[in-house]
């Protein structure tokens, strides 16, 4: 069903032409996407703009996996968050930003309620310490888990979720969520030792790598040792490398105090990325984000003001998050609209799946009307031989 044409089903847009451009054409329309900007701005790294699409469509299992692929604790940031995410919403300068935090919310609520379950990675037989049970070290600790390593969780405290567990107050975060959650990664395999204050690396002789995620707590010096000091920090590249072989930081430790809980979780997911490379005796990679769609380079006309669903508190039921996340502009990623398709005066696009779209080369004539009608700046106009 086409969302140009509400109600009229198209099952072929016609062709103005049956001829073959040959050699004339100077542009052609590539589809690369770009970077939402609520997802650049979220510090977990999370893929907003799918996980709304799939939201809309009520299929929200999908929408709750592509979630934790990224984030371990999305009934925490659903939250706690500092929503750095609708702050950076291109909505937000249209009418109201998405309530993106209480999409996220749901999803982890509704995961844990349906009892679904991330399965980790296969064993590498690597086996890795991490000291310090706060969201950064848990995070970690998680997506060492998904790449099927090894994990042992040292915490000085009896109780594992650091700053989660005794720095928010109840109706900020309620006890049974956080332990919800927390259980989920006891399922999956990661190891929390509470009671256990580490103080010399010597006491983690035989793992494969050690990561130090102990907050704004003093780093006692057994384990400080090699490395180099900036304040509360420790310095370290953007996978928690120190100068230090095998010893990384994640978290307060490598950020800084004061960015909040989404930055632990991101920290920590980019040294378990740092670690897994290390173990594999590889550098790691990191795929460069596309140019960021600003909201000038949205087609607005395609879109009618809306206020948030559910009001400043959010929506909270299923049916209010899917008409919330209907909202979205699905920035910079195409969303199956079908525009371009219908739009096309040559009838040269050829759709293969939900949202993915072929042009037919032979017959594009450069026209970019495509381009210019994709309401979300995924198709753009190069230069032939570019
Ligand atoms: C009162 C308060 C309220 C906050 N509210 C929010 C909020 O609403 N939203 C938000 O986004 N952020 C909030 N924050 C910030 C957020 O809690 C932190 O940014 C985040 O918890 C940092 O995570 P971390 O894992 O680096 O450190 P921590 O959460 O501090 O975890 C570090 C863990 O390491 C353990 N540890 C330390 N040394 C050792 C050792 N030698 N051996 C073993 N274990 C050790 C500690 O016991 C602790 O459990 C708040 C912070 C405070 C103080
Ligand atoms: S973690 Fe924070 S910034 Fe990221 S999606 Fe959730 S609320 Fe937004
Ligand atoms: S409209 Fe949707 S994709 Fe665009 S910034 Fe806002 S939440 Fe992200
Ligand atoms: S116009 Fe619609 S279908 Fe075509 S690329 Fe853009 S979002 Fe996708």
């Amino acid at each position: 069903m086409s969302r140009l044409l509400p109600g009229i089903v198209i099952d072929r847009p016609g062709s103005s032409s049956d001829y073959l451009t040959s050699g004339w054409r100077y542009l052609r329309p590539v589809r690369e996407g770009r970077t939402a900007p609520c997802a650049l701005a979220c510090p977990v790294g999370n893929d907003l703009p799918r996980i709304l699409y799939l939201v809309e469509r009520g299929r929200v299992e999908e929408a709750w996996r592509t979630l934790k692929r990224t984030n371990p604790f999305p009934s925490v940031c659903g939250r706690v968050c500092y929503r750095f995410c609708e702050a950076a919403c291109n909505r937000g300068g249209f009418d109201e930003a998405l309530a993106v935090r209480s999409v996220e919310r749901f999803l982890g609520d509704l995961g844990r309620e349906r009892g679904w379950r991330v399965q980790p990675g296969g064993e590498t037989g690597y086996r890795v310490a991490v000291v310090g049970a706060g969201p950064a070290g848990l995070s970690c600790a998680y997506h060492l888990r998904l790449r099927g390593h090894g994990v042992v969780v040292f915490e000085a405290r009896e109780r594992e979720g650091g700053l989660l567990a005794w720095g928010m107050p109840e109706h900020h975060l309620p006890r049974s969520v956080l332990e919800g959650e927390l259980s989920q990664l006891k399922e999956m395999g990661v190891v929390v030792k509470g009671g256990r204050e580490v103080r010399e690396r010597e006491e983690l002789a035989g793992y494969g790598a050690v990561v130090l995620a102990t907050g704004r707590n003093p780093l006692p010096e057994g384990l400080a040792g090699g490395l180099v000091r900036r304040g509360e920090k420790v310095e370290a590249d953007e996978w928690g490398r120190t100068g230090v072989k095998g010893v990384f930081v994640a978290g307060e430790l490598a950020e800084g105090v004061g960015r909040g809980v989404a930055w632990a979780i991101g920290s920590g997911r980019r040294t378990a990325e740092g670690v897994d490379a290390f173990l594999r005796g590889e550098e790691p990679r990191r795929v460069p984000p596309s140019p960021v769609l600003g909201l000038e380079e949205v087609k607005l006309d395609y879109f009618t003001f809306s206020r948030r669903v559910g009001g400043p508190a959010g929506p909270g039921s299923e049916e209010e998050v899917r008409a919330e996340a209907g909202r979205c502009f699905s920035c910079g990623t195409c969303n199956g609209c079908d525009n371009c398709w219908i739009l096309c005066p040559e009838g040269c696009i050829v759709k293969e799946g939900e949202t993915e779209y072929r042009t037919d080369e032979d017959y594009c004539k450069g026209c970019g009307i495509c381009a210019q009608e994709c309401p979300r700046g995924v198709i753009r106009m190069v230069e032939e031989g570019a």
